[in-house]
């Protein structure tokens, strides 16, 4: 069951239901102070927060409020502002940025010991039965890096370097059922309904989470769980193709696409 608000926030004396478009249940929780939400301590998150809050890039993230620490180190929390709060009703879009979703260190991992995985053979069939190759099929098995890689070309992450992850729709109608959209008339599509009756809401931004309503539209950038600092003699430009081991995560790629997109729905 896809479990769209886990909790009711309060702001401005106003109660809503919060919309968590991504992540898993029980990540997130309404904040002490208003207008905040508490989602679980990861430490390379943290440290990205703290980072970002003395960039240029500080005014299109959440505000960092800082960690609110527990003996129990498994149950820290992160305050951020809630970007919802000064919206009515507000349609939500989260679009996952770059051409992977997972760090090179955890390929490398993945492939220390690869071995046959039955659970992730069935998946790809699952998905797509001429995907696993003649070896694979008959070894009915594939390797996990093998796996992390397709994974990824099934949307449209690997082409286009983002993909949906979910929407609420201003129809309050919501998904999180994008794991195959792939091609950019699927995606223009998934656009369409969600600046449906909206035509001032189609705002581009460097950006993950989308939200309007019938007064605001904004862009934000959020979730950096898995952001890190490169080590110095390691140069990316966020827009030449992955190989693996130059780390290039095609941030610029998806965020150009992006832009293309909702210039061509402009001119429709
Ligand atoms: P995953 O890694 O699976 O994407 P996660 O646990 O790292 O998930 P996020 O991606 O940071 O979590 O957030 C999940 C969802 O929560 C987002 O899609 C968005 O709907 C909502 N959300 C996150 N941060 C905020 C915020 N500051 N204000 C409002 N909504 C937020
Ligand atoms: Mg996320
Ligand atoms: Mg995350």
């Amino acid at each position: 069951i896809v479990q769209w608000t886990p909790f009711f926030q309060t702001y401005k004396k106003q109660r809503y239901p919060w919309v968590q478009l991504a992540g898993h249940q029980g990540n997130f929780k309404a904040g002490p102070d208003q207008g905040t939400i508490l989602k679980k301590l990861c430490a390379k998150e943290e440290k990205c927060f703290k980072i970002l809050m003395k960039d240029v890039l500080r005014p299109y993230v959440p505000e960092f409020k800082g960690v609110i620490a527990s003996e129990d180190k498994d149950c820290s929390y992160i305050q951020l502002q809630d970007l919802l709060g000064d919206f009515t009703s507000p349609c939500v879009m989260d679009c996952k940025i770059g051409v992977r979703t997972y760090l090179e260190e955890e390929l490398a991992k993945a492939k220390e010991k690869p071995k046959l995985r039955k659970d992730m053979y069935e998946k790809m069939c699952q998905i797509d039965q001429n995907a696993p190759s003649d070896e694979e099929h008959k070894m009915k098995g594939v390797t996990k890096p093998r796996y992390m890689v397709w994974r990824e070309t099934i949307s449209s992450t690997a082409t286009l370097g983002f993909r949906i992850e979910g929407i609420r729709n201003a129809d309050g109608t919501s998904s999180k059922d994008f794991k195959t959209t792939k091609t950019k008339d699927q995606i223009i599509g998934a656009f369409e309904k969600f600046t449906e009756g909206f035509p001032h809401a189609i705002v581009i931004g460097s950006s993950l989470l989308f939200v309007h309503d019938r007064y605001n539209a904004n862009v934000w950038l959020i979730d950096f769980a898995k952001t890190i600092v490169l080590s110095e003699n390691m140069k990316i430009n966020h827009s030449s193709k992955w190989k693996v081991g130059n780390h290039e995560d095609g941030y610029l790629i998806g965020v150009n696409n992006l832009i293309k997109i909702f210039m061509t729905m402009l001119e429709h």
